[in-house]
Parts: C-alpha cells; sequence; structure tokens
C-alpha cells in the first residue's frame, strides 16, 4: 500500500509509508498532523531580545553549598528575587518557579531596573570555588536549556551572571570556574543547534586570568556582550 500525505504546516511529503486503519482514517479527517506521527517540529530561531519576551538564559552558581532545606525555603517563602531552579551535585533539581513565571529575577541589573525582569531565565548550579560543576550538573543544565527554549519557542541566548551584572557596583562574579566549551559540546551532544546559538565565549573568562574578576572600571550593556576583552 502505498499512500501520500502532503501536512499543511510543514511542507512534508511523504511516500511509501503504511500506516494501519486508524491512523489512516484520522490523518484523512485532518485530526492527526503528519508531523505528529514522524516527531517533526518547526524549525527553532534564536529568541528576540524585546521587552517581557524572554531571550537569555542565564547561568548561575551559589557560592556555597546550599542544604536541600534552605534551598526549599525559598519555595516556602515564596521568594521573586532568586533564581527559578537550582541544580544539585548529583544532577537533581529544586525549582522554586517554572520557567513559564517571568516575575523572576536575580541579578543586580533586574534589581535596579525592573524593566529588565522578564527577559531572562535564571539556573543555580550548586557549588562552590574551588569546586567546578560536576558532570551531572552539566548534563542537567542542559536540559533545562532545553527545557527554556520550549517556552519561548525559540533558542535563548547563553550569558552567565557575571556578564549580566558586568559594570554595576557589587555586581556577582557566578558561576566560578564555569567550563562554557564542555556545556556547548553537552548541548551539542543533545541536539541543540550550538553552532546558531548566541553564546557568551570562553574565552571571556578563561583568556586571561584577569579576566574572572570583575572591575568597576568595566561597562554595562544590555544586550550583554558575549566575546573579547570584559575590561575594554
Ligand atoms: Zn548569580
Amino acid at each position: 500500500m502505498i499512500q501520500s500525505f502532503t501536512d499543511d504546516t510543514l511542507h512534508v511529503k511523504i511516500t511509501g509509508v503504511e500506516f494501519d486503519d486508524e491512523t489512516l482514517k484520522k490523518l484523512k479527517g485532518g485530526k492527526l498532523k503528519l508531523s505528529k506521527i514522524l516527531n517533526l517540529k518547526k524549525k527553532k530561531q534564536v529568541c528576540q531580545i524585546a521587552p517581557n519576551k524572554r531571550s537569555h538564559f542565564v547561568i548561575h552558581c551559589t557560592a556555597g553549598n546550599m542544604p536541600d532545606s534552605e534551598i526549599k525555603d525559598l519555595i516556602n517563602h515564596k521568594i521573586r528575587s532568586k533564581a527559578h531552579v537550582y541544580v544539585k551535585k548529583d544532577g537533581s533539581i529544586i525549582r522554586i518557579w517554572p520557567f513559564t513565571e517571568k516575575y523572576v529575577w536575580a541579578t543586580k541589573l533586574e534589581t535596579y531596573t525592573k524593566s529588565f525582569r522578564g527577559q531572562m531565565f535564571h539556573v543555580e548550579v550548586n557549588y562552590r570555588e574551588p569546586d567546578v560543576p560536576t558532570e551531572e550538573q552539566y548534563l542537567t543544565l542542559a536540559d533545562l536549556y532545553i527545557e527554556a527554549s520550549n517556552i519561548e519557542d525559540c533558542w535563548p541566548i547563553i550569558v552567565p551572571h557575571i556578564e549580566i551584572d558586568r559594570g554595576i557596583p557589587n555586581g556577582h562574579n557566578d558561576p566560578t570556574d564555569f567550563d562554557y566549551n564542555y556545556f556547548y559540546t553537552v548541548l551539542k551532544e543533545k541536539g541543540v543547534p550550538i553552532d546558531i546559538v548566541p553564546k557568551f565565549d570562553h574565552n571571556r573568562y578563561w583568556g586571561d586570568k584577569k579576566y574572572k574578576i570583575p572591575y568597576d572600571t568595566d561597562k554595562n550593556s544590555w544586550p550583554p556582550v558575549l566575546s573579547g576583552n570584559p575590561h575594554q
């Protein structure tokens, strides 16, 4: 049996595939999309930067090893001035707010300038110097990035907290010693088209030992600068 269908949304044509009678009936009646069977999705673009639209995926570290009870307290007190979700050392998560919740902020930039709230997804990785993220934390962070991308149906720009707060007095410098290139490899392995995603350049943190420390003379910028010498 040869069948031919065209999916209106995706302009996909398929021939030579056999469907069972039930599926065939649904397809002909328009009750089932071919894309659903084939598990195809429209190609996502990079998120646009606009007020009240999420465009940035912000990576943090707690600079501590917070016990579960302390993280869960944030849920109990409905704290909005912290991250959406915390990633524990074993890769499991504690979610304070769903990513769909826009009224959550976790940087000095958003604290001081309210109009920036609602443009970022915030994820805390629970570790502190001299520790670095665990393999499990990188994997979970990648899953959370993909989850965030599904909220706005676009690929968010990847940026660390240090860059959002750049040039702001008492701005934060986290996450410490995060391996950006490794994280991008993990994302690629999970199917993210990382080459098209605007992302913080590994060398803007690792290129020189002075890059890890924010300077008072650094300039703040929105959208955040993603590459080059941070002190220029
Ligand atoms: Zn932070």
